[in-house]
């Protein structure tokens, strides 16, 4: 039998990490059986049916590595309609399903409780269909249904306990549940690899799959994925988009390697390890089904190491769309004819060493293209005390007397004219920089101001000086 998993998505506009990390476990899950992975986008619910949200989709799973074209659909919940009617159809013609006209008041007012689930009260009324009746399924009285998880053995669940719940609204439309079920039928989908949230939907689909005549999946449901409180990651509340983190310049092999971080642990004491070896090693079964924190700042960190090993010339290319402006979160401050690709590859190597994120290269080397540089006045505040204007002067005299504009020079220049004055290097610098660069912290001082230039150094020295008493 050929194992065939889906991944199912609800388009919602963007992309959540949690199902990356569901998308992923079913893509290599299929790789090590020899298997299929099915897209579906379960776009049913017509609000949700904007062709750019499934674009977003493909556009999402294609940078986490899953690229369209390499697996089989996407295919549409939508355009199964016909089938999810049909087995409403077939589960009330048989007898497992049974028409019902109560009304949730009237549910609550015989039980006298707001949370008491159905109560049975049509099942032997044999109402026709009708406008506004609601096609409910009729569970066992008796008996478990026991459920095959993967990762969480066998939950079994009293079917006494599972009331008898709708399969198609009052005006006919089946609902997700069965919707879900009659898919993955017709899709032949063996394991139903998906986020732990939908475990208490699965007694209730397996007893459909069972009414069904087909044989249920194996099932593996995944930690659900919260955040350093322990919540549920709320889209609302935490960053949950993975365009999000694409955007501001995670990159996509230091995420998909995080993702996967989510509940399980590849051998040895690592967890940053290429791609081939997570295709490997991961095991579904030893996938933790406690819940998984999502630790930003861990994927930071993660994302830094991941920067740093980039050779140079994949750095920089790797930087480029927030260098043009064509990332889409905000251009750079610069214009595009005013940034200089040999002064970036000059301080690339700096810059590599020292940001978490992509977009983190814009602030980092902005004084490199602007005419002068953005000022953060915070910094002006602090460096510009008393005896900088003259600490300005006497820099600006030996640079411009200086014979070879190198680091080296400029460093030790600086620490001489700082040591006339009594200050270390260190509090030396800090006018200089923030004259030149309009920030207190940034890439190492000396290395900035050889490739800028002596020519727009000492006006940046200078125009700092203009503002100073
Ligand atoms: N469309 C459902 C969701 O996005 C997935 C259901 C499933 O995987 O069975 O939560």
């Amino acid at each position: 039998m050929t194992v065939r998993v889906r991944f199912a998505p609800s388009p919602t506009g963007m992309f959540h990490v949690g199902g990356a990390r569901s998308a992923l476990q079913n893509w290599i899950y299929a790789k090590q059986q020899g298997g299929v992975f099915v897209l579906r986008v379960e776009d049913t619910d017509a609000a949700r049916n904007r062709p750019e949200w499934t674009e977003g989709i493909l556009s999402a799973l294609d940078w986490i590595g899953i690229e369209r074209g390499t697996y089989e659909g996407p295919y549409f919940q939508s355009q199964n309609a016909g089938e999810h009617r049909a087995a409403a159809q077939r589960l009330h013609d048989s007898g497992r399903a049974y028409y019902c006209d109560c009304t949730r008041e009237a549910v609550q007012a015989r039980s006298g409780s707001q949370y008491a689930g159905y109560d049975g009260f049509c099942r032997d009324r044999g109402l026709p269909p009708g406008e506004g009746r609601a096609l409910r399924f009729r569970t066992p009285d008796e008996g478990t249904t026991v459920v095959v998880d993967l990762i969480r053995g066998e939950p079994t669940f009293e079917n006494r306990l599972i009331e008898d719940f709708v399969i198609a609204r009052g005006d006919g439309s089946p609902v997700f549940l069965l919707a879900n079920v009659v898919d993955d039928m017709t899709m032949g989908i063996t394991h139903v690899i998906r986020a732990e949230e939908h475990l208490p939907n699965t007694p209730k689909q397996q007893l459909l799959w069972d009414a069904l005549g087909v044989k249920p999946p194996v099932w593996a449901h995944v930690p659900v994925v919260v955040n350093e409180k322990r919540q549920k990651l709320s889209k609302r509340r935490d960053k949950v988009a993975l365009e999000a983190y694409r955007d501001e310049g995670y990159l996509a092999d230091a995420m998909r390697n995080y993702l996967m971080l989510l509940g399980w642990a590849p051998s040895g004491d690592r967890e940053i390890v290429p791609w081939s070896v997570i295709e490997e090693e991961f095991r579904l079964a030893e996938v933790n089904p406690s819940p998984a924190f999502f630790d930003e700042k861990k994927l930071r960190a993660f994302n830094g190491e991941y920067i740093r090993a980039l050779p140079v010339p994949e750095f920089v290319a790797a930087c480029q769309p927030w260098l043009t402006g064509t990332a889409t979160i905000a251009p750079p401050p610069w214009q595009p004819e005013q940034f200089d690709a040999d002064a970036f590859a000059a301080v690339a190597p700096l810059a590599q060493t020292r940001i978490a994120v992509l977009s983190e290269i814009v602030p980092n080397v902005d004084f490199l293209f602007l005419d002068s540089p953005l000022i953060d006045e915070a910094a002006w505040a602090k460096a510009m005390k008393e005896g900088a204007g003259e600490l300005l002067d006497a820099a600006t005299a030996a640079y411009t007397a200086l014979e070879s504009w190198d680091a080296e020079s400029l460093k030790s220049t600086l620490e001489a004219v700082g040591a006339e004055r009594g200050l270390k290097l260190g509090k030396a610098q800090a006018p200089v920089r923030v004259a030149v660069t309009g920030r207190s912290v940034g890439l190492p001082l000396f290395e900035s101001l050889e490739v800028l230039g002596r020519e727009r150094t000492l006006a940046r020295l200078r125009a700092a000086r203009v503002r100073l008493p």
